[in-house]
Parts: structure tokens; C-alpha cells; sequence
């Protein structure tokens, strides 16, 4: 039986959303990683808060058994929002009509939340498994500073959780494609429009033609998505550009197709269409596919049964969009992803978090955890 209070619950996730803690705002995510350094603490579990060089804010690391070499359950989660400070000060937390609102109310303070009463609800009914939290700062910029941890932790996991909010029609999410960003930066020559054009070589032109030579890259049928989202250079009409630059966001199913798309993106950079302009690519962003696979389906399966306990319709989705499961899935760990409350319009004015939702998809995931440790002593 889960012990749960919604109104505990309610007036705590008020003031977590009312810190504002986007990726870079100083100080940020470090007062959420304060908020649960103490409460974890208090559970008794070893709490680690580790920094890394040049992040904004910590990676906070909980264990239940840090003697062990793996664990049972990972869940993950991100302390950190998009939005600059003072958001929470302009539109604070609020509810109306079962719905809350408020910046990062469904992503995914809601789901640090959860993850919370998950935990301790495993600590108070002495659940015989090992078990970890890994909350990081800097999941909506790239997870930069911390994919290599959670690639370590995830490793020596049986299953990991992804608190992430569940989709709008409440569906949890099984798989997630690939995802890379590039800047791409151009060098030409500059020579007056007028006088001298032919002296020029257009860094304009020659991001032209790669933009272009990439829509020959898009794969849409296999999941395969090349999109330049942002363009831009020169300086005046009358000037022969020597400087564009673009971002060019890549999605992908299989690490064989991210290998297709880079070594395109490098014949880019070998073989410039005009040999006096030089292209420089830079990797800004990189998440692999997150794939299902066997254990994936048996834990599935397990939820649906706890789902059908508590009239919870179980859907699962496949989604375009990257979180930390994809680094968790890599490892090669089993991942179920969008197990927090359901939310809608993250990353905008609009965003939402169904307070219905909370507790019965809570209950979900805590008896799919101790079916686990069941499991696990069996097996
Ligand atoms: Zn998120």
C-alpha cells in the first residue's frame, strides 16, 4: 500500500516550482539540489552531490545500498527547466479545475516529486531491493556535463526509471529516436559585389548548396530527419559573404543511420563545392535512439498488470523528442521513460500537469518497483 497525501504533495510542488532553476540560471538548480539533498538525507539513504567542471549545477546521486556493485532501479529525473529567471516570479504556481500550472510544473519538478514519495514509500516498507536516484542539471541543454555519469550508473542498472512527465493522453513512453544538433560554420572570401565579385568565393552560397544537398538525406520512412532550423550571414547586399553559419538538427533510429548522416555532413567539410571556402562542423548535442528490448517488454508488461490494478489505461509510445533515457537505453539498461505525472506544453506559457493523474500512475510504478524486488530475490 502506497502512503501518499496529495495535499502534502500539492503544497510542496508549489515551492519547487516557484524556484526558478533553468539550466543556467547561477544558483538554480542548486536550491532544488538542496531541497532533496535534505529530504533524502532524512530517509537515511547516502546522498552524493558531484560537480562537474564548467556545469552550472550539481548532479545529485541517492543509494540505498552504495556497497552494492549494481542496482536493482534506477530512476532519473532533471532538475533543471528552460526558463530564465524570474519566469516563476511572473506566472508562479497555481491550480484550477485539476490542472496546475506553472514553469517546469509537469517538466518535470512534478516528477522529482514523485520520485521522492516513490522513495520513500520503498524506505518505510523496507523494500529488498537496491535502488538509486540520479537527478541531474543540465538535461534541456544537452545533458553535457552529466550523460557520462548516468551512461555509468545506468550500466550497473537492471531497469531504469525516467520520470519525465507522461504524454498528454497519458501515455508512457517505450522508445525515443536519436537525436544530434550541429553549427555549422562557413568560410568564403569577401570581395566587393561590385568592383571585384569574381575575387569572392560566398560562404552564403556554399551553406546553400550544402542545405539543399541535405534534404537528399531526409529518410522520413525509416525515421531519418535532417532539418537546418537556422540560417545565417553576411553582412550587406553589395558584399561577397564571408561569413554563414547554420544549427541542423538530425533524428535517427539507428546508430547506422547517425553514422550515414555524419560521414555525409563530413564530405561536407572534405569536399566543398567552391575549394576557397572552408565548412567547419561542430557536434553541439548528441542523444542515441533509446530502443526497447526484452527486458524492456517483461518490465512493460508488469506495469500494464499494476496499470489494470488501478484502472490506469497503459499506452506506450514511441516519441521523436530526446530525454536522459536515451543515454540510460544506450548503456544497455531497460528504460521506461514518461513515468511521472501527466503533463502537456512543456517548454512553454501553456505547460500543464493533470493533478488526477499523480497518485494512481505513483502507485503504478512503486508496485511495479516492489514486483521487481520480488523478481529479483527469486531470480
Ligand atoms: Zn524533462
Amino acid at each position: 500500500m502506497l502512503n501518499f497525501d496529495l495535499n502534502e504533495y500539492l503544497n510542496e510542488l508549489e515551492k519547487l516550482v516557484n524556484i526558478d532553476s533553468g539550466s543556467r540560471v547561477p544558483g538554480g538548480p542548486d536550491q532544488i539540489a538542496d531541497y532533496f539533498e535534505g529530504k533524502y538525507t532524512s530517509l537515511g539513504l547516502q546522498v552524493r552531490r558531484i560537480r562537474t567542471d564548467g556545469a552550472n549545477g550539481p548532479i545529485l546521486e541517492i543509494r540505498n545500498r552504495p556497497e552494492t556493485p549494481c542496482m536493482d532501479v534506477l530512476l532519473m529525473g532533471h532538475m533543471d527547466t528552460v526558463f530564465p529567471e524570474g519566469e516563476a516570479e511572473h506566472r508562479p504556481f497555481r491550480m484550477e479545475n485539476g490542472t496546475a500550472y506553472g514553469p517546469g510544473v509537469a517538466d518535470m519538478k512534478a516528477g522529482l516529486l514523485s520520485t521522492y514519495y516513490l522513495v520513500k514509500n520503498l524506505v518505510e516498507q523496507q523494500a529488498d531491493l537496491s535502488f538509486g536516484v540520479c537527478l541531474n542539471s543540465d538535461e534541456e541543454i544537452s545533458s553535457l556535463h552529466s550523460q557520462d555519469r548516468i551512461q555509468e550508473l545506468a550500466a550497473i542498472s537492471d531497469v531504469c526509471v525516467v520520470m519525465e512527465p507522461g504524454r498528454k493522453n497519458g501515455a508512457y513512453v517505450s522508445e525515443r529516436k536519436g537525436l544530434a544538433r550541429f553549427h555549422f560554420e562557413v568560410h568564403g572570401v569577401s570581395a566587393h559585389a561590385g568592383i571585384a565579385p569574381q575575387d569572392g568565393a560566398s560562404a552564403i552560397n556554399e551553406l546553400a548548396y550544402i542545405t539543399l544537398q541535405m534534404e537528399a538525406l531526409n529518410h522520413y520512412e525509416i525515421g531519418t530527419s535532417v532539418n537546418v532550423g537556422k540560417i545565417s550571414g553576411g553582412t550587406s547586399a553589395n558584399v561577397v559573404c564571408d561569413y554563414a553559419e547554420a544549427m541542423v538538427d538530425v533524428r535517427f533510429d539507428s546508430m547506422e543511420e547517425y553514422h550515414k548522416i555524419e560521414s555525409a555532413f563530413q564530405n561536407f567539410v572534405a569536399h566543398p563545392r567552391d575549394p576557397r571556402t572552408t565548412v567547419r562542423i561542430k557536434r553541439e548535442g548528441y542523444r542515441p535512439p533509446m530502443r526497447r528490448n526484452e527486458r524492456t517488454e517483461a518490465v512493460i508488461r508488469l506495469m500494464n498488470e499494476k496499470g489494470a490494478e488501478h484502472g490506469v489505461e497503459m499506452k506506450w509510445v514511441k516519441t521523436g523528442g530526446g530525454s536522459d533515457g536515451n543515454f540510460a537505453a544506450f548503456a544497455g539498461s531497460a528504460v521506461v521513460d514518461g513515468v511521472g505525472p501527466v503533463g502537456d506544453g512543456a517548454h512553454s506559457k501553456n505547460e500543464t500537469m493533470q493533478i488526477a493523474t499523480v497518485e494512481p500512475r505513483l502507485k503504478v510504478i512503486f508496485e511495479t518497483v516492489l514486483a521487481l524486488a520480488e523478481q529479483g530475490k527469486k531470480g
